[in-house]
């Protein structure tokens, strides 16, 4: 356990939280139950990173409205990396550019047909959860494997998600199946044609400097500093990196709307970037 929980945020006007899930994919509060939850614990900027989706967005800016609350376009791809899979984070893009969309619709029919993969695995296994299981957690999101988790727990396969993920789900485990990944410079450009920026999530020790220095050589704009995964000498590090190579510094708590929080996904609004980073994020957006 590290103490970057316990360091005292900058005082700023602004509360900002850019790495959130919502139902629009394997989040577990609708788009709307995060924006108010955001401005009952202070939030005042967010962006919904909902996995190879921007579904939530309208209803997002829908309720942030009266509350005060701005929400910044956002999304959470996924793509494949020299070891092996990476999560790229969008924001600020146009949410109706249709080369994006159709971006987005690939992977969710790709994770469509996983889905069915992961049914069959799990079927062969002797675990009683079929695709139509699997399906009624995801009700129309891009399918992940938190709803299969979830399908488990329906079922009583398991008890919690670390389990279903230990016993089945993870990397390795009997019923993991790999997605097909796009690389990072088909998902980079889609997002600056789109008028985005871009960030890699969470990295943790693979955020070296030359693995960044390659990643902006692939059309990469930004990194995640500030993630529960990170602890105090990973944000330094990677906090230093992106100075020297310019890249923008972005941060969240990857809420999953989740009652218990683990290593990987903080509390709603547990991490706040300060506002020098919100203004340049803002800048390179409108620069695009
Ligand atoms: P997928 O994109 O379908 O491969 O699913 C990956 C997602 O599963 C991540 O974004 C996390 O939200 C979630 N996840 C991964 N490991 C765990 C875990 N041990 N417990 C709960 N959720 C997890
Ligand atoms: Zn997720
Ligand atoms: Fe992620
Ligand atoms: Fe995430």
């Amino acid at each position: 356990m590290d103490d970057a929980g316990n360091r005292i945020p900058p005082l700023t006007d602004h509360f900002t939280d850019l790495h959130l899930h919502s139902t629009a994919s394997d989040g577990a509060r609708s788009p709307s139950e995060v924006v108010h939850q955001a401005a009952r614990v202070g939030l005042t900027i967010i962006a919904l990173t909902d996995h190879d989706t921007v579904g939530g967005y309208a209803a997002a800016v829908a309720a942030a409205g009266p509350l005060g609350v701005r929400v910044l376009a956002g999304t959470e791809l996924s793509v494949r990396v020299p070891w092996g899979e990476m999560h790229l984070l969008g924001y600020g893009f146009d949410p109706t550019d249709e080369a994006l969309l159709a971006f987005m619709a690939r992977a969710t029919v790709h994770r469509r047909d996983r889905g069915h993969a992961m049914a069959a695995a799990l079927g062969r296994l002797g675990v009683p959860v079929t695709f139509d299981d699997i399906e009624a957690q995801a009700t129309g999101a891009p399918i992940g494997r938190p709803h299969v988790a979830r399908a488990l727990i329906e079922k009583r396969v398991v008890g919690t998600l670390d389990e279903a993920f230990d016993r089945f789900l993870g990397r390795g485990r009997p019923a993991y199946v790999p997605k097909a990944l796009p690389g990072v410079e088909e998902a980079t450009s889609a997002i600056r044609a789109a008028h985005g920026i871009s960030s890699a999530a969470h990295l943790k020790d693979r955020g070296s400097r030359e693995a960044l220095s390659a990643l902006k050589g692939q059309g990469l704009d930004g990194v995640e500093v500030c993630h529960p995964s990170h602890g105090p000498a990973t944000r330094k590090d990677i906090e230093r990196f992106a100075v020297e190579l310019g890249l923008l510094r972005t941060g969240g708590s990857d809420w999953h709307g989740q009652t218990v929080v683990g290593p990987s996904h903080g509390a709603l609004g547990a991490e706040r970037i300060p506002e020098e980073w919100v203004r340049a994020i803002d800048q390179a957006i409108e620069a695009r």
